[in-house]
This record gives C-alpha cells, sequence and structure tokens, in this order.
C-alpha cells in the first residue's frame, strides 16, 4: 500500500525515526508499505515558494493557499489512485472501522495543514474524505498524517509478526467491538500483587470465560 503526504515539512515523515524501525520501519523495509512526503513548497509558483497568505475577511493567522496544493495533487495522482484525505480537526473521527475500510485500498493520499488550514476551495474541490484523530487543535496535519500510516498499516497482511494479533486487538468482531481484557506476564507476584490465578490454571475455556469477562465496552 502506497502513502503519498503532501506537506511543507517533508522533513517530519522522511526523518522521522518512527517511520525507521520496529513495525512500521520492517513494514517499509519490506515493501508492505511505502511511504512518500512531497514538500508542497516544490509546487508553488511563487518567486518567493509562498504556500500561504492571509485570509480574506481579516482574523488572525494564514491560510494555505490553492495553487501548489492543487498542482501538487494533480502530480500525485498520476502514481497513486486512492483517495485524497485531509487531515482536519473538523473531519470523521478515525476509528477502527474507518482504518479497516482504507486498509483495503492500494493507497491514499494525505494532505497536511498547517496555519489556519487550507483555502476551501481544496476542500470543495479535491479532497475526497476529511480525517480528524480527535477533538483538539494540532500545529500540523503530519502527526494526524501518521498515525493514519500506522493505524492502517498493522492492519496489512504480513505486516505483524502474527496476524492473529490484529484480529485480536480493541475494537474489532473477534472482542465483539470491545476494549480488551487486561494482560498480566511474569513474575506472577510483583510488588505483593498478583497475577489473577485462572491465567495461570491453564484451563483454556476458563481463561475465555474469564477475558470475555473483562472485556471493556
Ligand atoms: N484553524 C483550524 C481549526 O480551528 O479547525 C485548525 C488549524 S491547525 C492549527 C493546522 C492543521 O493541523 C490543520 O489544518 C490540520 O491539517 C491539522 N490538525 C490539527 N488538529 C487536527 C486534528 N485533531 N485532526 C487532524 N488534523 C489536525
Amino acid at each position: 500500500m502506497r502513502f503519498d503526504i503532501l506537506t511543507i515539512f517533508p522533513q517530519f515523515i522522511e526523518e522521522n525515526p518512527y517511520f525507521k524501525y520496529s513495525i512500521i520501519g520492517r513494514a517499509i523495509n519490506k515493501k508492505f508499505i511505502k511511504v512518500k512526503a512531497h514538500d508542497i513548497r516544490k509546487y508553488s509558483k511563487d518567486k518567493h515558494k509562498k504556500v500561504d497568505d492571509i485570509p480574506y475577511g481579516g482574523g488572525a493567522g494564514m491560510v494555505m493557499t490553492c495553487q501548489p496544493i492543487f498542482d501538487a495533487i494533480k502530480a500525485i495522482k498520476k502514481q497513486n489512485k486512492g483517495p485524497v484525505i485531509f487531515l482536519t480537526p473538523h473531519g470523521e473521527k478515525l476509528t477502527h472501522e474507518k482504518a479497516q475500510k482504507l486498509a483495503k485500498k492500494k493507497g491514499v493520499i494525505l494532505l497536511c495543514g498547517r496555519y489556519e488550514g487550507v483555502d476551501q476551495r481544496v476542500r470543495d474541490k479535491l479532497i475526497d474524505e476529511e480525517i480528524s484523530i480527535g477533538d483538539y487543535v494540532l500545529t500540523g496535519g503530519e502527526l494526524p498524517a501518521m498515525i493514519v500510516v500506522d493505524t492502517i498499516t498493522r492492519l496489512l497482511p504480513g505486516v505483524l509478526h502474527d496476524d492473529n494479533s490484529a484480529l485480536e486487538d480493541s475494537f474489532t468482531e473477534k472482542l465483539e467491538g470491545k476494549k480488551e481484557y487486561p494482560h498480566y506476564t511474569r513474575p506472577e507476584v510483583y510488588k505483593k500483587m498478583k497475577a489473577p490465578k485462572i491465567l495461570l490454571s491453564g484451563n483454556h475455556a476458563e481463561i475465555e470465560k474469564w477475558r470475555k469477562a473483562h472485556l471493556k465496552v
């Protein structure tokens, strides 16, 4: 699966160790996914490579202009036929269900806003979906884009050592859409706190029952 991320800070993506190590790093090395950052500024036709301007109607902050984003998306769409997603607090909240739907695509194009966001005409004309990672405001869309990449990637077959682990996580069908039961590991007693005896019993039916009873809505 291919992720093309449009940003004015491509180095946030390219130089990010999060994409170099562990599960996501391995997924990239093994070519399960490709993550490519695109510098929106490179597409600017302004002689100073400007990508923002003051808002019509006045007010604080700057707005990302149409031209560089229109041209960047046009170019990237030649290589990635997936939906164009704008990360914004206005968007639909990211959920496991949403990630599952996106994980079926061959690619997605992720647009990261900065400042006050992007000119509304970008949203009206170019954006297929808008995603929010929560009801709070970040300084830019790069972290939300990386969160989208992470949550989709771990759902792709072969990415995790054991594909079953993604099928048994919180929000999955196996857990009836609920949140996972508590986990314990060695030692059996730590600072006088004991792991539940049932989990050490070897009785799989009883363990299953205990786990089911400890799912969280
Ligand atoms: N003026 C905007 C508002 O009030 O909704 C906030 C702009 S924010 C400072 C700059 C950019 O960060 C946004 O355009 C968006 O791309 C990204 N962003 C901030 N919070 C986000 C969130 N909760 N989910 C997704 N993207 C977010």
